[in-house]
């Protein structure tokens, strides 16, 4: 048997045939129509769209053939791609010294008649072959040859047109999966950024809204005051003596007392107004629609209840209220007078309350 040689662009042809992706894929209509066409077309039972693998031959498209594949060797197509521009026609395999003595040809599926039209690649390779096969000997006539070539183009037209379609649907998906992968990105830096906005509103030590977000929540309480007409004040709460609660029971002793005082100015201003911690030992409170009278008895009652929180040591604070003056007043005026008072509560003795 002549053993067909290998194209001297082998390495390069195999390369572009495996580009492809075609080999041992599931079967297509539109390769299976072109089989049954070339077979119509020439009055024979077999024909294939033959593909040659490196050591085989494979179908991409089969009729009247068994087999999904076989050894390169004995595949008449391995023939006919080491002349590309050419129609290999075989009349009868056993009057032909290449053929004579094959396997497909002594045995099944019995071969006796071939012309195989080579399926050439864009960039001129042939891959396989677009071929009719008969069990008796046969001819053809040059317009059947023509034809033939006719089909083995669309065959290759396939099966560019199958690679572009896949290699498209790659990138479509590659590019959704960026988009996700995008969009993903953007909503952790999202909620980055809502815990570091949170973070720059909050006192570390008691979760209480620090000094900022209470002149932001101040600002507005007022621009609100303005329009409905309500009452407004803010108190300042400063701890009595606490560099000696540090000094006798420790940082941490003073560090507990913040967070209990936090506390319970957090549950007293639960249900409106704010707490907020103005910094140091020293908090400030939103009292909304207060007039000074019921600011006062607020206060009263709060300074009452850190004096009796149980924290095993006396607490006391002193507080100075200062009222909303509605004409041109600001955040700071306002602090400044609650401040004030509240300085005026320590001169007087601590433990007590002052309206400004
Ligand atoms: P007064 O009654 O006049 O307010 O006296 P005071 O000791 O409370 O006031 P002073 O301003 O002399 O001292 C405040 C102390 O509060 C000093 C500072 O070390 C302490 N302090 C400020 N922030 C913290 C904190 O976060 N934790 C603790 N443990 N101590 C703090
Ligand atoms: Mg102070
Ligand atoms: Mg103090």
């Amino acid at each position: 048997m002549g053993k067909p040689s290998k194209p001297e662009n082998e390495e390069a042809r195999l390369a572009a045939l495996h580009s492809f992706d075609i080999l041992d894929t599931a079967p297509d209509k539109g390769f299976d129509d072109l089989v049954a066409i070339a077979a119509a077309l020439c009055a024979v039972p077999m024909a294939t769209v033959s593909l040659i693998d490196s050591e085989r031959q494979w179908f991409k498209a089969r009729l009247g053939i068994e087999e999904a594949e076989t050894p390169r060797e004995c595949s008449f197509c391995a023939h006919a791609i080491l002349d590309p521009d050419t129609v290999m026609v075989v009349d009868d395999a056993t009057l032909d010294a290449r053929f004579a003595d094959n396997p497909l040809v002594t045995g099944d599926p019995g071969i006796r008649f071939y012309a195989g039209a080579p399926l050439v690649t864009s960039d001129g390779f042939a891959l396989g072959t677009l071929c009719v096969i008969d069990h008796q000997p046969r001819s053809i006539e040059p317009a059947q040859v023509e034809a033939l070539r006719a089909l083995s183009r669309q065959a290759s037209y396939l099966m560019e047109l199958r690679k572009v379609s896949r290699k498209l649907s790659l990138q479509l998906r590659e590019r959704e999966w960026y988009e996700q992968a995008l969009q993903n990105y953007q909503q952790e830096l999202e909620e980055q950024n809502a815990d570091l906005a949170e973070q720059t509103r909050t006192d570390p030590l008691t979760g209480l809204p620090n000094r900022r977000a209470f002149a932001a929540a101040l600002s507005q309480a007022m621009e609100r005051s303005l329009r409905d007409g309500q009452h407004l004040s803010v108190a300042m709460l400063d701890i009595d003596h606490f560099k000696t609660i540090n000094d006798l029971h420790g940082h941490a002793m003073g560090d507990e007392v913040l967070v209990a005082i936090g506390g319970l100015l957090r549950s007293q201003f639960a249900g409106g107004g704010l707490a907020a911690r103005h910094g140091g030992e020293e908090f400030v409170l939103l009292l909304a629609d207060c007039n000074a009278d019921e600011a006062r008895l607020q206060c009263e009652f709060i300074r009452e209840s850190i004096a009796m929180l149980p924290m095993g040591l006396p607490v006391t604070v002193s507080i100075g209220i200062a009222q909303f003056r509605r004409r041109d007043d600001t955040v700071e005026a306002m602090f400044k007078r609650a401040d004030e008072a509240m300085y005026a509560a320590k001169r007087a003795g601590r433990d007590q309350v002052v309206v400004a």
